[in-house]
């Protein structure tokens, strides 16, 4: 079998690639070792999809660190704003939350999928679902894809496999075998956006239970890093949304579990502390046969505060009017810091993304194309290029699927 364009992989960069090498005239092929297209897709944002942000394209780049340079010509080209007209253009139209997440105003994730694959399907692209591309090789001017039933040749290869996060939904680490096959470097591929294991064990009494607004400080080296958001207690850690961001730096730098990475986390970070200590003292005139306990609950989740008691070798029996000075101050100083060590991150399977991968440096950042094998194209989470929590990563797949689909189409 025959092709202009051939694309391993239809998630969100493989879909977008192919509708725009589609549009741009090219004969499009899509190969999914999945049934259907989209299954991390349909994960995304708890299955709301958080698809880009309110940033604009500058923005964005900067949210990829050093990366951003590398990725700042795409999202120029196809910035957030353009992202949300071209599902507005095909009857979607999105919202923004108050962080700046932008969703579809369904709620849906499949909304995102459905329009995509139709979208493809509508400008006449070619889909070959349940086919696992085994080998690729480009023994001439073309290159050669091989799945278990045939081998299709492809004047141009886009190769959009993603990364090695939730394996289940296909992302398997094909791609960087591929990409290594015509000479690139894979930079290790490692878990960002994950939940962190503490050499604590109490969290795991709180497993499952969240706090909101939660202020986390550490230092790796000389950077101060400070996140904030929701926190959520895991059976070996903690994660939610605030630990996810921390964890991009964690993964990079935490040297090893002996050396644990010292983290405070202020569980009331909406609440200076001597206001908190002015609002338990009233609670306490107000209420001296209140549970200390209850007290504590007001500010943050029942449960951990008892747990927080415990930390102090204090039963749940205690009421207010038997607190000392001494160990209100000392209840006040955990609610505003309770010290976790980092051993690990949880492993890459459970990361919302992966960090590593294609070497951007080997990439052309204005076609996608490679610098090493002339019509080989790389996009989304495949290029060593991950952004944080917020509708980032989805907003580099869609820019880098645009880009490397019109520019294979154009350069046929
Ligand atoms: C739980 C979860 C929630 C997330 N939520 C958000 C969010 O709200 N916002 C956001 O911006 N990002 C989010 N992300 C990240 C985002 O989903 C990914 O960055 C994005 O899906 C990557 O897209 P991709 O097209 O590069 O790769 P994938 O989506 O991984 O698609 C790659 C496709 O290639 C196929 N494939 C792989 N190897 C082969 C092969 N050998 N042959 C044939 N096919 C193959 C796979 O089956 C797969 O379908 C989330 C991730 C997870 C896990």
């Amino acid at each position: 079998m025959k092709t202009e364009i051939c694309i391993i992989g239809a998630g969100p960069a493989g879909l977008m690639a192919a509708i725009f090498a589609a549009q741009a005239g090219a004969r499009t092929m899509v190969i999914e070792a999945n049934a259907t297209a989209g299954r991390k897709l349909l994960l995304t944002g708890g299955g709301r999809c958080n698809f880009t942000h309110r940033a604009t394209g500058k923005e964005t780049a900067r949210a990829f660190g050093r990366k951003g340079k590398f990725l700042s010509y795409c999202l120029h080209e196809f910035p957030p704003q353009g992202v949300r007209q071209f599902f507005h253009r095909r009857g979607l139209e999105s919202k923004v939350d108050q962080a700046g997440c932008v969703f579809p105003v369904t709620d849906r994730a499949s909304d995102v999928r459905d329009i995509l694959s139709a979208e493809a399907k509508r400008l006449g692209v070619h889909f070959m679902f349940s086919t696992k591309v085994q080998n690729v090789t480009k023994p001439g001017h073309h290159f050669a894809v091989k799945t278990a039933g045939q081998i299709i040749q492809a004047e141009k290869l886009i190769i959009a496999t993603g990364g090695l996060s939730y394996p289940d939904t296909g992302s398997t680490g094909d791609g960087f075998r591929f990409a290594q096959l015509f000479g690139h470097t894979i930079a290790e591929p490692r878990p960002s956006l994950a939940p962190l294991v503490t050499r604590q064990s109490w969290p795991g009494d709180l497993a499952g239970t969240a706090t909101e607004n939660v202020k986390i400080s550490t230092s790796i080296g000389r950077k101060k890093i400070i996140v904030t958001g929701a926190m959520l207690f895991t059976h070996d850690g903690i994660g939610g949304p605030a630990v996810l961001q921390l964890s991009q730096f964690v993964t990079d730098f935490l040297p090893s579990e002996k050396i644990p990475l010292e983290v405070l986390v202020d569980l009331v970070s909406d609440i200076g502390e001597v206001e908190l200590e002015r609002m338990i003292l009233k609670q306490v005139s107000d209420h001296p046969k209140k549970a200390l306990v209850s007290i504590l609950a007001e500010f943050v989740p029942r449960r951990v505060a008892q747990v927080l008691c415990e930390q102090v070798n204090l039963a749940g029996g205690l009421y207010a009017n038997q607190l000392s000075a001494d160990l209100r101050r000392r209840l006040l100083h955990l609610l505003k810091a309770v010290p976790f060590s980092i051993v690990r991150t949880r492993p890459i399977a459970e990361a919302m993304v992966t960090r590593g991968g294609v070497d951007v440096a080997q990439v052309d950042p204005k076609t996608m194309e490679s610098k090493i094998c002339p019509g080989l194209f790389f996009a989304g989470e495949i290029l060593d290029a991950d952004g944080p929590c917020g509708g980032y990563n989805l907003q580099m797949c869609w820019s880098t699927g645009v880009l490397a689909g019109s520019s294979a189409a154009r350069s046929k």
